[in-house]
């Protein structure tokens, strides 16, 4: 907490702020994860301090990695409930298969959204002959009860909406931002964009006092609202923001994460969002027996089998982290 804005922010808003709790920070590293046999990745969603921003539970980055003359990104057959997967890449290339039969490359610059709702199951590849970089970000998206029961979907958007100038270049991966809407479909209101800065780039983003916000560098070292944000890290915002200053001595490349902040309890656990412990064993048996999620076809790996069950029960947790039931 503290990043020495506070008191500038709060002149800064005047009386708008006052409906809002303060503007907060909060600096998060991430820390690595393996995901897959051959990738690494920075987790930055979920943290013991910030599990949540708007309905965005879970953020990894990849890379900069050069998989030149490696498999680079080979993740088998895997189940999802209760969440929306969103792939972005800087680098790279990678296959989607999933069970509703869908079968989309994606390369930098497009979105692939898979909505799980009740159940879907998806593999992830780099190609044999990918490109030598790979790049980019995995985030989950916590579907609200009107839509984690509904049905799976899949999204591939091979063009976005863009806001450039001199200084920037923003483009509107899901939600909207600045009078710009993605056209994936989401079910809470939120925002992801990626903000490109040029060379020595000092740039205001208009944000909306109701979200709660994250920026997250993948490249560059910027200072976000007074606070310097080195690569691989994601500054926390919090609520009642209406803008964000970003000050760039190099180039950088940023993504904005925000939302309505979320505030059903969820437990996570593997691949699955749900409520209750219950839930996430009833999805794990469903897995595990062949049921609900399907299964992907023309991927060579074997479906990847579900870990063993804790032998405490699963507990919900609010966006705050504070266990609940
Ligand atoms: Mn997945």
């Amino acid at each position: 907490m503290g990043d020495g804005a506070h008191a500038s922010d709060t002149e800064m808003y005047g009386g708008t702020v006052a409906a809002f709790a303060e503007p907060e920070s909060m600096l998060l590293p991430g820390h690595d994860v393996p995901l897959g046999r051959y990738t690494t990745v920075r987790r930055l969603l979920p943290q013991r301090q910030r599990r949540m921003v708007g309905a965005w539970c879970f953020v990894d980055h990849f890379g900069p990695d050069d998989v030149s003359g490696r498999p680079g990104m080979q993740v088998p057959p895997h189940p999802h409930t209760g969440l929306q997967t969103v792939t972005w890449l800087v680098e790279g290339e990678i296959v989607h298969r999933d069970s509703l039969g869908s079968h989309q490359p994606i390369v930098p610059g497009q979105l692939n959204l898979m909505t799980s709702g009740h159940g879907i199951a998806h593999s992830e590849q780099s190609p044999p002959n990918h490109p030598p970089g790979m790049h980019g970000l995995q985030l989950w998206v916590a579907l609200p009860d009107g839509a984690r029961g509904g049905e799976p979907r899949f999204e591939h958007h091979p063009t976005l909406p863009v806001l450039q100038d001199d200084a920037a270049t923003v483009t509107v991966v899901v939600g909207e931002l600045a009078g710009e809407r993605s056209p994936a479909q989401v079910h809470t209101p939120l925002v992801g964009a990626e903000v490109v800065l040029a060379d020595a780039a000092q740039q205001s983003v208009p944000l909306d006092p109701t979200f709660e916000y994250a920026v997250l560098s993948m490249a560059g070292e910027v200072e976000v609202a007074g606070v310097r944000l080195a690569s691989g890290s994601l500054l926390y915002l919090g609520e009642g923001r209406t803008s964000v200053s970003l000050d760039s001595a190099a180039p950088a490349r940023l993504f904005l994460l925000g939302g309505e902040p979320f505030d059903d309890p969820l437990v996570m656990w593997w691949n699955f969002v749900a409520r209750s412990h219950e839930e996430i064993a009833q999805a794990r048996e469903d897995w595990t027996s062949g049921r609900r999620f399907g299964s992907v076809a023309a991927c060579e790996h074997d479906p990847l089998p579900a870990p063993a069950l804790p032998n405490v029960r699963l507990k919900a947790r609010d966006r705050h982290g504070t266990t609940v039931g």
